[in-house]
């Protein structure tokens, strides 16, 4: 087999994996968690998979790599994840890229960039950890190939929702408030809504 026809197929294999990434952000979507998703693949095949908790479990450290980390290495019944990439949606924080590095990752692949806590520049890891360790770890990212744009487009349209949702509270919440209504109940007479406004 060609060295062209390789690597369509490893494109194709990074496809589809990051599309069951996307999958696990929807499912974190639709808890109201915010939607990152991620998969360890070993010998090409899903040993785990994982989505933001963070709200569920009231655990800051459950972003969806480390989710994916604890089940994969329970699964192997190793805290090392020897010979595993992982796919995740969106590049990895400092916590997570920690936690992937100690953990031996071969390759992390992600989706979109993530300027404000990412730790990932033109596939070049900068978090300062990398450097320190003998373990070499591929990372690769924010490339079409790995559906970026569809992985940015899941994250920016939830934080767009979130948005709206709560400037309709906040409009709900004034219109409560005029009418009287809220916790000093929704009769709507003079006293309850001078009571409102004070
Ligand atoms: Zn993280």
């Amino acid at each position: 087999m060609n060295k062209e026809k390789n690597k369509q197929i490893a494109e194709i294999d990074d496809a589809y994996f990051m599309l069951q990434a996307i999958k696990e952000a929807y499912k974190a979507k639709k808890v109201k968690e915010i939607p990152i998703g991620a998969v360890i693949v070993k010998d090409k095949k899903i040993i785990a998979r994982g989505f933001n908790k963070c709200i569920t479990l009231s655990d800051p450290t459950a972003h969806a790599e480390n989710v994916a980390l604890r089940k994969a290495a329970k699964k192997l019944k190793n805290y090392r994840l020897n010979n595993c990439s992982i796919y995740v949606t969106i590049e990895p924080c400092t916590m997570c890229m920690g936690a992937l590095l100690n953990a031996r990752i071969e390759k992390i692949v992600f989706g979109a960039f993530y300027k404000k806590v990412g730790v990932c520049d033109e596939g070049i890891c900068k978090a300062n950890v990398c450097k320190k360790l003998n373990h070499k770890t591929e990372v690769n990212g924010g490339k079409e190939e790995y559906l970026s744009t569809r992985c940015s487009n899941i994250i920016k349209s939830f934080f767009k929702e979130r948005r709206i949702e709560n400037r309709k509270r906040r409009g709900l919440l004034s219109c409560e408030i005029a009418m009287g209504g809220g916790e000093w109940g929704s009769t709507g007479t003079i006293d309850v809504m001078t009571a409102g406004r004070s």
